[in-house]
């Protein structure tokens, strides 16, 4: 979505095609970074993004055991806001797409499931779609997968992708929250990690259990997991009655791969869809907003005057890559130093791991772990003039 409002800002003719009826969908994150709210800044909407309702969050902490440590400090950061905002995802897509529909060059296609491809030689010339008025081909000198973790598009295109995976997967739920409550809560223990994140009048709520465990969860039974989550979140102990069966837990997987290369003639990858994330550091929505950015700014002269070639597509990955990669290491680090130890703890509580101490006596450090989920490795910032 946010690639599209930049090309169409800047004059080139967009079609976003999304499977969904609508963007109320609750499997995503809700963070928008410091670095995207920079991004809105240059589109000069970020006072009217910042109007949708929203909570900003300047420190993130996180609830080890009995002890609340500092992670990442915002404030310090060299970006317009030094905070994290969190909104609900549909809710930022629904307004990118408002803003998009003001340029006559955007059109948005709900309902439309890209299926397969349609090639010409080696190029990528278009793709097949489903809508529910039937089948569609769609035409285009450039095809962009930006489907997500389980793209299609990647598939069909048959680029290779390296898999790194992940130890867990994550149950994802709501329950009721009040007005008075504290904003967004999580807790890590031993054996189990979870989170909390503030949507208004409800919390939606991420269980992180091992990879492949869920079977064995469902067989101890839903009075079991309720203990468990009431156990991890005293404040919502009253509530945990709300998951009346288990089709009000959804199971997410949790995958971390990258395509090399994220091109083929005619098609380029971005977002999760050339590298899944893992939610560990709440990262993947800065990044795939970055790639937009990025793949605007190198991509709309060449598309706007209808020269576009394979090396704009290898310019758009040069850029990107190196600092996908990174944070991918990072988050391979610390789903086996942090994560997997923590959910196969069988301690009574946990203590805060060895690595983490430091942010507790040290406040200087903690603009470390702000700086890679808030900036990341290399900022990208809005370079396509508005036209039209
Ligand atoms: C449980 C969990 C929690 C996470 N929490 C965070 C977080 O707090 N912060 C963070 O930054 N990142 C988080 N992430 C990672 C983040 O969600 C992704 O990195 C990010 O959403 C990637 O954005 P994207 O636009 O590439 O793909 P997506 O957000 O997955 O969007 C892909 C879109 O394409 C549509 N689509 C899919 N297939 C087709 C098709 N065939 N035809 C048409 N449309 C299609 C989908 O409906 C969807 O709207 C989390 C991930 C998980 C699994």
């Amino acid at each position: 979505m946010m690639l599209g409002l930049l090309l169409a800002r800047a004059g080139v003719r967009v079609l976003v095609l999304e499977k969904h009826a609508d963007f109320l969908r609750d499997f995503r994150g809700d963070t928008i970074h410091p670095s995207t709210l920079d991004v809105m800044h240059e589109l000069g909407l970020l006072d009217a993004s910042l109007r949708l309702p929203h909570s900003e969050v300047a420190e993130l902490k996180a609830q080890i055991g009995d002890v609340l440590v500092p992670i990442a400090d915002f404030r310090h950061l060299p970006t317009r806001c030094r905070f994290m905002a969190f909104m609900p995802q549909w809710d930022l897509l629904d307004f990118l797409a408002r803003e998009a529909g003001r340029f006559p060059t955007f059109q948005l296609r709900m309902k439309t499931e890209v299926t397969g491809l349609v090639e010409e030689g080696a190029r990528v010339v278009g793709v097949q779609a489903v809508t529910p008025e039937g089948p569609i081909t769609v035409r285009a000198d450039l095809v962009v997968a930006a489907d997500g973790r389980y793209s299609v598009v990647r598939e069909k295109a048959g680029l290779p992708v390296q898999e790194f995976g992940a130890p867990m997967d994550v149950l994802w739920f709501r329950l009721s929250r009040t007005a008075d409550a504290p904003q967004t809560l999580g807790r890590i223990d031993a054996g189990a990690i979870f989170i909390m994140l503030d949507r208004g009048d409800y919390w939606q709520c991420g269980y992180v259990i091992a990879k492949g465990t869920f079977e064995q969860i469902r067989a101890a039974g839903l009075p079991a997991f309720r203990e468990r989550v009431a156990r991890l979140a005293p404040a919502v102990r009253d509530r945990v009655g709300e998951l009346r069966d288990w089709n009000d837990v959804k199971l997410l997987t949790v995958r971390l791969d990258r395509v090399s290369p994220w091109h083929r003639p005619g098609l380029l990858c971005i977002g999760d869809a050339a590298h899944a994330m893992s939610p560990v550091g709440g990262v993947g929505i800065n990044l795939a907003i970055q790639d937009a950015v990025a793949a605007a700014n190198v991509l709309a002269e060449p598309l706007r005057r209808g020269t576009l070639t394979d090396a704009d597509l290898r310019r758009v990955q040069e850029r990107r890559a190196l600092g996908t990669r990174i944070v991918q290491r990072f988050q391979v680090l610390a789903q086996n130093r942090v994560v997997a130890p923590v959910l196969a703890s069988r301690a009574r509580t946990l203590t805060v791991p060895v690595g983490l101490r430091p942010f507790m006596w040290f406040p200087w450090l903690r603009r470390i772990p702000a700086r890679l989920i808030g900036i990341g490795f290399r900022p990208e910032h809005v370079q396509t003039a508005a036209r039209g």
